[in-house]
This record gives structure tokens, sequence and C-alpha cells, in this order.
């Protein structure tokens, strides 16, 4: 199998598990306003640079963009959910692509900032 299979095998396992956790329990949306404090007490609690979270047009199948020379998340809708906002501050702090790094690094985020079940629950989703 070529990278190109293993990077897009990625992808779609998380966009996957995140589909179904958002179903089976589905995380808050916020407003911008509150998604960026929301974003600046994770980050100074992770102790990291907050990214700046602006809205945008995105192209459909993105509910959301990290824009790393600028240190921006850039979201789809106007009251992204945590989920959302969790993934792309994880390509911020350096993950790219959605492979294991990225997986564990979001898995642990979501279990700290959302709750330790929304951990659980997206790991098994993630292992399925
Ligand atoms: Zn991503």
């Amino acid at each position: 199998m070529g990278k190109r299979n293993v990077a897009s095998s990625d992808v779609d396992r998380v966009a996957k598990a995140e589909s179904q956790l958002e179903t089976k329990y589905p995380t808050v949306r916020m407003s911008i306003a509150e998604a960026q404090s929301w974003i600046d007490r994770v980050a100074h609690s992770e102790d990291i640079d907050p990214p700046l979270v602006v809205r945008h047009q995105l192209p459909r199948r993105l509910l959301g963009v990290a824009v790393l020379d600028d240190h921006v998340i850039v979201v789809r809708h106007a009251r992204p959910s945590q989920l959302t906002l969790l993934h792309e501050l994880t390509h911020c702090i350096g993950h790219m692509g959605h492979g294991p790094s990225f997986q564990r690094r979001y898995v642990k985020l979501v279990q700290r900032h959302i709750s330790r079940e929304h951990g659980e629950a997206f790991v098994s989703l993630l292992t399925d």
C-alpha cells in the first residue's frame, strides 16, 4: 500500500469516528466568541499558544481547517463543535495528517477538555 492510501484511510477513520461520536455523545456547539474563549482556556492549560478562531466558507466536505503559518483555526459553521475545535487544535500543535500521533494527542485533548467518557468512546470508535 502506498503512502497516499495510508493517509486517506487515516483521514477516513478519523472522520467516521468523529461522526459516530457526535451522534452518540454530541459535543457542545458554541458561537465563534465562545469558541475563542474555550480554545484560549484549553490552550492555556496545555501550555500552547492559543490560535485565533475564525469562521469562513470552506469546501463542503470540511468542518474546519488549521492554517499553521498564521496559527488560525478556520471553521465552517457559525456554531462549531468542541470536537471540530480540538481536531484543528491538534493540527495547530504540530500533528500533520491524521495518523497515530495525531490520533493519540487528539484523544488526550478530548479526554481532558470534553470528558473522560467522550475520550473512551472515541478511542474505541477509532480502533474499531
Ligand atoms: Zn484534520
